[in-house]
């Protein structure tokens, strides 16, 4: 006779184990924070062991028979249960399955290769040698693409894959039409814009003082409604956000002292995924729900801070005052007008990572093409230099003097992560989509003049925080706007404010 499987008693056994694997996700948290701030160098080394035991640990609880047994007991009987529990059940399992379609043997060879690539990387990039990482960007091209074979179901094919695997439900029919309007409409408007940069204005040249940096960036924080007794702010080489739901939500900054506004802008963006972060709905902590949605969820939402919020006239009319103040007398000439203009000052530049607002996609495109034709086996790493600099003068009119401001800038390739570049353009876009929706609401620009971002953070944890991952990000943004992904807010907003 066909024994039942007790489903109370799995779900007890999926609850006991999801508590343990939590709490090991917890320890990564916090050995992950301590070895990106405080940590000493030799320290990290001299306890590489224990963090080893600590990742055995983790791997034998997610991979435990019990386990999977369970998950899978619960995914036949998935209509059975609540909608939170319904949609983290189905991510584990789907997690669990792919994990096991990658053929051992592979994966392990592949572990090897990334340790051994990533040193490798940085060689090539510092002594500007495409050669050195070739032989091994040649292997991590050929994993990834094994892996859109090994993980291809009946939908999700080639590169739509790796796509899936860093944005759910995203694919190359959706970013095709994302990247089609911008190729139609922003690369001609960029050329315009481009074409004759302003000049870097003097009084940006001065030394400003790391203290009154932190203290100007401690008060943005105040501004964006940072609850300080559940979140700490330090530094690190590169900003970053970590948190472990609601209640513990940690943020970096990096003060450059011949950079006015780099750590401001760095604040208000961590402070902006972090805001995302305490703003989930607090019954989730204790789930694999809590925390957001997706990787470009997540850079909406850190993006809408930064560039919408952040670069705009409304905000520094209400906050220029104090930036004046604080590093007083150097600003003291400076007008409202220079600070704002100087902050959206457009050039096209080569390196992704400090290009403006508007040239911005463009950089992703280029790479979202190339990973394209990587993937499809259409371009081999071998050309890539070339390529990459024959596509770039295309779009941006100027061509990059060695591989080091061109192919070589990124590390995501020799992480493996191809598929990873159009979260970042597509957080942007969502940005611009969620402002829309936001200035139907209210008048976004006059909120600002309450010297906080209450409203702000009101609308969206209403919209899309309160959510965190309990459902899939094209979901959350259906449920927000009322409508699918669409990249034409994101050009008339970039087109509308560059024309002014
Ligand atoms: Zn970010």
């Amino acid at each position: 006779m066909h024994k039942e499987p007790n489903i109370q008693k799995e779900m007890g056994f999926y609850l006991e184990q999801r508590k343990k694997i939590l709490a090991m996700h917890y320890v990564d948290f916090v050995i992950g924070w301590d070895t990106q701030t405080d940590a000493a160098e030799n320290s990290i080394l001299a306890n590489s062991e224990q963090a080893a035991v600590i990742s055995e640990m983790s791997y034998n609880l997610t991979t435990d028979p019990e386990y999977e047994r369970a998950v899978g007991v619960l995914y036949e009987h998935r209509d059975e249960l609540d909608s939170v529990l319904r949609h983290e059940i189905e991510v584990v399992y789907k997690n669990i399955a792919d994990t096991k379609k990658i053929p051992v043997e592979e994966y392990m060879a592949y572990s090897e290769l990334s340790a051994k690539a990533y040193p490798m990387y940085v060689r090539a990039k510092n002594e500007n040698d495409f050669e050195l990482f070739r032989p091994y960007l040649e292997k991590i091209v050929e994993f990834c693409r094994k892996q859109t074979v090994w993980l291809a179901t009946d939908t999700v094919k080639g590169y739509d894959v790796l796509l899936d695997m860093y944005e759910p439900h995203y694919n190359q029919a959706k970013y095709d039409k994302f990247f089609n309007v911008l190729r139609k409409k922003l690369v001609p408007f960029v050329k315009k814009m481009t074409a004759n940069p302003t000049e870097v204005p003097e009084w940006t040249k001065q030394t400003f003082a790391k203290e009154k940096q932190r203290e100007f960036c401690e008060y943005l924080r105040d501004v964006m409604c940072f609850d300080k007794s559940r979140g700490i702010m330090k530094e690190s080489e590169h900003p970053f956000t970590s948190g472990f739901g609601t209640e513990d939500v940690r943020i970096t900054n990096h003060y450059y002292e011949d950079s006015l506004v780099s750590a401001i802008f760095s604040a208000i963006h961590e402070t902006g995924h972090a805001t995302y972060e305490r703003q989930c709905d607090p019954t989730l902590n204790g789930t694999f729900c809590s925390g957001g949605a997706s990787l470009g969820l997540h850079e909406s939402q850190s993006r809408f801070y930064e560039n919408i919020i952040g670069r705009s006239r409304a905000f520094w009319q209400v906050h220029f005052g104090k930036l004046q103040q604080v590093f007083a007398p150097q600003l003291d000439n400076v007008t409202l007008d220079d600070f704002v203009a100087y902050i959206n000052r457009v050039e096209a530049s080569f390196i992704r990572t400090e290009a403006d607002e508007l040239t911005y996609p463009l950089h992703i495109m280029l790479r979202y093409e190339i990973e394209q034709k990587v993937i499809a086996g259409e371009l081999e790493v071998k050309d890539l230099p070339k390529y990459w600099n024959r596509k770039f003068t295309e779009y941006f009119g100027i061509t990059p003097p060695t591989d080091t401001l061109g192919v070589l800038q990124d590390v995501h390739w020799a992480y493996g992560n191809f598929g990873y570049f159009p979260t970042y353009a597509l957080g942007s876009a969502i940005a611009a989509q969620l402002y829309h929706y936001m200035s139907k609401d209210f008048d976004v620009e006059a909120s600002l003049k309450t010297k906080t971002t209450k409203k702000i953070n009101a609308w969206l944890k209403d919209h899309i925080h309160k959510y965190g991952a309990s459902k899939y990000p094209d979901e959350i943004l259906r449920l927000a706007t009322g409508e699918d992904f669409n990249p034409d807010y994101y050009v008339e907003y970039l087109i509308n404010k560059y024309s002014k």
